[in-house]
């Protein structure tokens, strides 16, 4: 899938923004409209004749209908001079020509713009023109000029205005949002990261953050929990290797405290005891110089263990023909075969395969296996060794058919004083470090060692060495 990044994100708001806005908008624009309408009314001006109104003083004509309507009066004298003039006069002029009379004839019919109506006062000696507009007028608005006409253009500003207003305040409010959604987006999962951090600070290492972002933060995330689970790993393996160490140590000390205990033991007793005898002095020596033997043997193997694990110990490679090798360990075993009643199979194939080993400690790692074979299981047990080469590999199969050890025991089998049965241990006598140290020369190989087994049907150690 695609990384969402921050800022599609950021633009994705402010669309959001943006939409939310226009929306408002019109929906203001319509609420604003549809009820502005209600407020102006239009309305046919009747046709107003001059006539109608006319009266002898002209100052106490009714003429705020005419003036509703938009319209205009004029007071003509008898020397056609305008004396007097409310609301509109489209002629624009203080004094009419004698074209005037012209003008009165025609006056009764209705011109473009205006309806005008013209009537004579012969008692008063004046005329009185009233102009009214023929298109329908606004007669009721928001706003009104001193005489209560509705000022049409004052509406449209108004609405505007108004219009304006609510959009600008719903814009800051579609702003507000806008920062919180995208305050949100950053705050949030920086808060999340945070509350990691302090947990792992605080030595909480199971801590992980749950964050569904794909942008940035969504990477941020996947390297904080990759860490987080490295320190975990890292610490757990720190802790276990401190609790081997600690059970190194006790294994250690328990299986050196047997036979130095045997061997003071019983050369207290011989040193004490004038009156033994000589078959019992033989008897206890004998146990002294095997309890001492033992202990040797394991201060051997611990310190063959503990220096091919230091970064100093390197080994000795040669090349050399894996199946020559093969054949001449197998030929020096043979004694060992027939005196312990085993019975044998070897398939090492002709020709050459050369590896490069170190001789010595393979030895030492493929005896110690060969001498488990013979050490734990019964005459009649048959040893099979096989030699399987490949390209860049060999394999070497070291198999028994005795008494196997139990499965779940198959890779545990090979760290230091793991053994199946201690009770049999001591009797064959046994270190419990020799796996172990022949899975540390073969990794020392960059070789891989594995055993597959079950209880009464042997053992079958899988060696790999890269060839
Ligand atoms: P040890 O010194 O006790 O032989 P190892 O590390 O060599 O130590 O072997 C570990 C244990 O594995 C032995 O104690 C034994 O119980 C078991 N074991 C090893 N090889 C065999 C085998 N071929 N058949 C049965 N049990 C075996």
């Amino acid at each position: 899938m695609k990384k969402k990044k921050v800022a599609n994100m950021l633009l994705t708001n402010y669309l959001l923004l943006f939409i939310f806005s226009t929306i408002i908008f019109i929906i203001v624009s319509l609420i604003i409209s549809v009820s502005f309408k209600g407020l102006i009314k239009y309305e046919e001006i009747p046709e107003l004749s001059a006539a109608q109104v006319m009266k002898d003083d002209y100052k106490t004509i009714d003429f705020s209908k005419i003036l509703k309507y938009r319209g205009g009066i004029q007071v003509i004298d008898k020397n056609y001079k305008i004396v007097f003039s409310r609301g509109i006069n489209p002629q624009n002029v203080t004094q009419y020509t004698s074209k005037f009379s012209e003008f009165l004839i025609n006056s009764g019919k209705s011109q473009r713009k205006y309806h005008y109506s013209v009537a004579y006062n012969s008692n008063s000696d004046f005329w009185l023109e009233i102009v009214i507009p023929r298109k329908p007028q606004l007669v009721n608005g928001v706003f009104f000029d001193k005489d209560g006409i509705p000022i049409a253009i004052d509406n449209i500003i108004f609405i505007l205005f108004l219009g304006a207003l609510i959009n600008v305040t719903s814009f800051i409010f579609g702003l507000i949002f806008y920062s919180r959604i995208t305050s949100n987006n950053f705050v949030k999962p920086l808060k999340k990261l945070l509350s990691g951090v302090t947990k792992i600070a605080s030595g909480d290492y199971s801590a992980r953050v749950d964050l569904k972002s794909e942008n940035e933060f969504g990477d941020l995330k996947d390297a904080f929990n990759l860490m987080a689970k490295k320190i975990e790993s890292e610490k757990n393996l720190k802790e276990k290797s401190q609790d081997n160490r600690r059970k190194l140590i006790l294994d250690i000390s328990h299986d050196l405290k047997t036979p130095l205990s045997n061997i003071i033991g019983y050369s207290d007793l011989l040193l004490n005891n004038k009156d033994i005898s000589e078959n019992d002095r033989e008897k206890f020596l004998a146990v002294i110089l095997n309890n001492g033997t033992r202990a040797n043997s394991l201060i051997g193997d611990l310190f063959e263990l503990s220096k091919m694990g230091s970064p100093d110990f390197k080994l000795k490679l040669k090349s050399i023909d894996i199946c020559e090798y093969l054949r001449e360990l197998i030929a020096s075993i043979i004694p060992q075969i027939e005196k312990s009643g085993f019975e044998s199979c070897f398939e090492i194939p002709v020709g050459k395969k050369i590896i490069l080993i170190d001789e010595a400690q393979i030895d030492r790692a493929l005896l110690n296996i060969l001498n488990n074979a013979f050490k734990y299981n019964p005459p009649g047990t048959q040893i099979k060794i096989v030699l399987k080469s490949f390209l860049s590999k060999v394999v070497i199969e070291i198999e028994d058919n005795g008494i196997g050890i139990p499965p779940e025991m198959s890779e545990e089998i090979f760290e230091p004083f793991k053994r199946v049965d201690s009770a049999r241990n001591s009797q064959t006598g046994g270190t419990g470090l020799g796996l172990a140290i022949t899975k540390t020369i073969i990794e020392k190989h960059n070789g891989q060692i594995s055993l597959e087994t079950a209880v009464g049907k042997g053992c079958k150690f899988i060696i790999e060495l890269n060839s």
